[in-house]
């Protein structure tokens, strides 16, 4: 049991309201009012960057989906790419023919990295 942590109005004082609910991503408190309770306990406040989080969530799943589905037949990942899949993306394990992943240099600069695009965009949301 909590106070909602979320902060309101122009002088941005917390909402305070008691709740038992606290964000899976920040982890702050907050009230009913203030987030969204989805089942299988996902509690998710409703700052921008949580919300963001949880939808990228969604949307990956389907993402992984068709792309498994792709993989499956020998195919790139990519949608509408009719080459064949040469190279494993290190973060969801799919693979993509040379044209649609990305090579990185480790920070060591030994190694190479491999991340696909959609991996790469989703950084964005999720380094924040
Ligand atoms: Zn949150
Ligand atoms: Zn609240
Ligand atoms: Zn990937
Ligand atoms: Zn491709």
């Amino acid at each position: 049991m909590g106070h909602c942590q979320i902060k309101k109005g122009i002088f941005k004082q917390s909402c305070k309201q008691s709740t038992e609910y606290s964000c899976i991503y920040c982890g702050i408190y907050f009230c009913i009012d203030d987030g969204n309770i989805y089942p299988q306990y996902a509690h998710v406040c409703k700052q921008k960057k949580c919300v963001f989080k949880f939808a990228d969530l969604q949307s990956h799943k389907v993402w992984l989906k068709e792309t498994r589905t792709l993989n499956v037949k020998n195919n790139c990942g990519q949608s509408n790419c009719v080459s064949h899949l040469k190279h494993t993306c290190k973060d969801c394990s799919l693979s993509f023919c040379s044209n649609h992943i990305n090579f990185f240099r480790s920070k060591s600069q030994t190694e190479l990295l491999l991340i696909c695009s959609h991996c790469q965009d989703r950084k964005k949301i999720w380094d924040k």
